[in-house]
């Protein structure tokens, strides 16, 4: 018997990299997974390789920064299945750039699929986990939300997620829905990947440099923080709210 049989869980952003590995783990431990990414076709990967593992789920197209889509993916998952457990804001982007090169539009775009869709998203959902007296939200924050270089509208962005999951906390609690952040460190995704083509370094020794900094030596994967999730979405966490827990191997030396 898995830890979410019966549970019904939404995670954003899920076509690749941390978010596919919560799909994966999500669905390993019992629960029926709506895949949401920008398009329906690039939820396919996760969505087969849940059901190959004899898991269920099924893929969304919603953009998380618009309204309309993701009120109307949020509804067929709860009519589809009949209830909403599980909400893992993980969709995100970069736009990096110094302050003095960023532009108005690399700002906006930030914020919105970060902040503004967290927001969307958790108000659509806990519609269902305020009437079923049951939920469960994580947003992913970064490290960066300690400040990061070249990423003052990412870092602005992932400090206000930890704002936002400290006041849903004080909010949704009375509901029994539990609101907490995982911040990673460095993770190898096509995130970390695209940070290295920026910054013209070579993947491998971007990889090689981060890891000679943190205290663990290594950088961090996909599957680390889908474990941190799991637990959190669990009622092995039932008691946990409002928290921002670090999973970057250790604070990295400066
Ligand atoms: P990733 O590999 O770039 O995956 C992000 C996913 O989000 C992609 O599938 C992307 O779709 C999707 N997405 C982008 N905009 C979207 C939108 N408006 N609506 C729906 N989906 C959207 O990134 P990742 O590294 O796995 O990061 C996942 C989360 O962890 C992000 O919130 C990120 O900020 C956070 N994080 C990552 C790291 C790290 O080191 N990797 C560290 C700290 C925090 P497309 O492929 O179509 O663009």
């Amino acid at each position: 018997m898995g830890r979410l049989d019966g549970r019904v869980a939404v995670v954003t952003g899920a076509a690749r990299g941390i978010g596919a590995a919560t799909a994966k783990r999500l669905a390993a431990d019992g629960a029926k997974v709506a895949v949401f990414d920008l398009k329906e076709e690039f939820t396919r990967d996760t969505v087969e390789a849940i059901r190959a593992a004899g898991g269920e789920a099924v893929g969304y197209g919603c953009d998380v920064s618009n309204a309309d889509q993701v009120e109307q993916a949020i509804s067929s998952v709860a009519e589809r299945f009949g209830r909403l457990d599980i909400l893992v804001n993980n969709a995100g982007i970069i736009r990096d750039n110094l302050l003095f090169k960023m532009t108005e539009d690399d700002w906006d775009m930030v914020m919105n699929v970060h902040l503004k869709g967290a927001f969307l998203c958790s108000r659509a959902a806990q519609r269902y986990m305020v009437q079923q007296k049951y939920g469960k939200i994580v947003n992913l924050s970064s490290t960066s939300a300690l400040g990061n270089r070249g990423q003052a509208n990412y870092s602005a962005a992932k400090a206000g997620l930890q704002g936002f999951t400290k006041t849903l906390a004080i909010e949704l609690g009375p509901f029994n829905i539990n609101v907490n952040a995982v911040a990673p460190g460095f993770i190898v995704t096509e995130m970390t990947r695209q940070t290295a083509e920026r910054i013209g370094v070579d993947f491998e020794a971007f990889q090689k440099a981060a890891a000679e900094r943190i205290p663990l030596r290594r950088v961090g994967r996909p599957e680390d923080i889908a474990n941190v999730i799991a637990f959190l979405v669990s009622d092995d966490a039932s008691y946990v709210s409002g928290q921002v827990i670090y999973v970057h191997g250790g604070r990295a030396a400066e």
